[in-house]
């Protein structure tokens, strides 16, 4: 049993192909060591470059962050009034702080970007996890060094109220540009800070759906240059902005090396950061174990249901569930080996009796499983949360995926376990919907790969001054299946 393993008799399956180093007590966080044992057949590789940027980055975070004489002097600079004068010098450190919101699917495809960033830009990365405690749910990726942004002590301090920065904050890159004084853009698109020719203590990335133009302008070349000297950066965004640093001049040659698969950005990125703490854990494999585990060659078809409006009719939903599965002839092959089992996860119970009646009994050997129906969506609950990531985890395990478009909580789930899956379009919002009107055509697609859609991406070209299409800059980057507007690496 996987109660053996302890640092000697690891193997690269365990470790992932070197994305973990073997520094943390198995008992500390049991996943990190198992997650390897349910998710056996990941054809990604991470690449050499890739691993040495993660050990240099675990580095970085060891001698820079909270706890450190390193992070003391760069909390002292930015709570003095003075901080904002004295810039950055060579081998100062310098941090990004993510601001999380949302729900968990949201905040990890989030943080996953903001790590990325963090990377690609030599700073520490700190999590500010809003009202609910990462910790509950999530181990520590880092060895040695801690993730979660201490709570802050000064009255002044810039990371006091960190829920309160918004597209209106004067603080953000998009103000600063947008009401002219603090940023000085030169004849030929250089931009560098006017007074006093230095850079501020700290400035506010605003980067959540519905931001504006000049927020957008963090993925033109001459932008980075110039956040290149601030200390401190603070970003808050509930997307997937890693196709959007893919389009950003600067990182394009790092990315490319670091991730020679470019579809399997999310993948690595998520088994590396997110290792579910051990009562999420416990949760995870005691479902396994009593539901889904079984013979040798038991498919597992994973079904994630999410609904968005309200008002949509669940007859709809499930018309459509039903007509994917039986066009993608994804359960038929169920009845021919009969100790296959279905997996649904949902908000609600009712797609799962549905579903039940209609696999469950004989057609479906393995049975027909939901973990739980929370009802409703619910914030800064610990164990609502625990069901929610013990869920995207066993979706993560399915030989088979089945997920609602536009649903981060689905993105992340095939993200991790390596698959593409079918994909459900949204129905149209209620009010758009027409009496007798069918499930939509088709009912589902195959994603193009397993990453998550980046459903609010910067169209403006800034060296050629005007908007592209996306899906033509670069053979990597395509509309997402989900979201039209949206992009996704393949
Ligand atoms: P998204 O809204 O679908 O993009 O995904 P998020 O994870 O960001 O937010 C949805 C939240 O609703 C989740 O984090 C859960 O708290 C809850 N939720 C949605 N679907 C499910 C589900 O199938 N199972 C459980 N346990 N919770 C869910």
């Amino acid at each position: 049993d996987s109660d053996d393993i302890s640092p000697v008799n690891l193997t690269a399956d365990h470790l992932l192909d070197g994305l973990l180093t073997a520094e943390f007590s198995y008992r500390s966080c049991r996943s990190r060591y198992e997650f390897g044992s349910y998710h056996k057949n990941s054809s990604h590789k991470p690449s050499p470059y890739l691993l040495s940027k993660l050990r240099k980055q675990e580095a970085l975070q060891k001698r820079c962050g909270p706890g450190t004489p390193a992070y003391k002097n760069a909390l002292r600079r930015l709570q003095s009034s003075d901080g904002a004068a004295t810039g950055v010098e060579d081998g100062d450190c310098r941090y990004l702080v993510n601001i999380s919101f949302r729900g968990l699917g949201n905040r990890m495809i989030a943080v996953a970007s903001a790590f990325l960033y963090a990377v690609l830009t030599e700073r520490v990365l700190l999590v500010h996890w809003g009202k609910q405690d990462a910790a509950d749910v999530f181990c520590e990726p880092f060895p040695g060094a801690t993730w979660l942004l201490p709570r802050a002590s000064g009255k002044r301090s810039p990371l006091r109220n960190l829920d309160d920065y918004g597209g209106e904050s004067k603080e953000s890159l998009g103000n600063m540009l947008q009401s002219g004084g603090a940023v000085v853009v030169s004849a030929d698109g250089n931009v560098s800070w006017a007074s006093p020719r230095r850079p501020p203590a700290y400035v506010y990335l605003h980067l959540s759906g519905g931001y504006g133009f000049h927020d957008k302008l963090f993925y033109c070349g001459a932008h980075q240059r110039l956040l290149r000297g601030v200390p401190w950066l603070l970003m808050r965004t509930d997307s997937y902005l890693v196709p959007g640093l893919f389009l950003t001049p600067p990182f394009v040659g790092e990315l490319e090396a670091m991730f020679p698969e470019k579809d399997a950005a999310f993948h690595h990125l998520g088994r590396y950061l997110f290792h579910p703490s051990n009562a999420v854990w416990r949760a995870v494999t005691n479902y396994h174990r009593a539901n889904l585990a079984g013979a040798a060659g038991r498919r597992v078809v994973g079904i994630q249901i999410r609904v968005f409006d309200k008002k949509q009719p669940p007859q709809l939903v499930l018309d459509q569930l039903l007509s994917c599965v039986r066009n993608e002839k994804l359960l038929p092959g169920i009845a021919a080996s009969n100790d296959d089992a279905v997996l649904v996860t949902s908000l609600s119970s009712w797609y799962y009796e549905r579903i039940a009646a209609e696999y469950g009994g004989g057609v479906a050997g393995g049975g027909v499983h939901q973990p739980s129906h929370e009802g409703k969506q619910r914030w800064g609950d610990a164990s609502h949360d625990v069901k929610a990531l013990s869920e995207m985890y066993l979706l993560s395990t399915c030989d088979v995926l089945v997920t609602s478009g536009f649903s981060t909580f689905g993105y992340v789930a095939q993200g991790l376990a390596g698959r593409r899956p079918w994909v459900m379009a949204r129905p149209s919002p209620w009010e758009e919907w027409t009496e007798g009107q069918a499930a939509p055509e088709p009912p589902c697609r195959r994603a193009l790969s397993v990453e998550p859609c980046f459903h609010s991406p910067s169209y403006y070209d800034c060296a050629a001054g005007r908007d592209v299409e996306l899906d033509r800059v670069r053979p990597y980057i395509r509309r997402c299946v989900d979201v039209s507007w949206g992009i996704q690496l393949v």
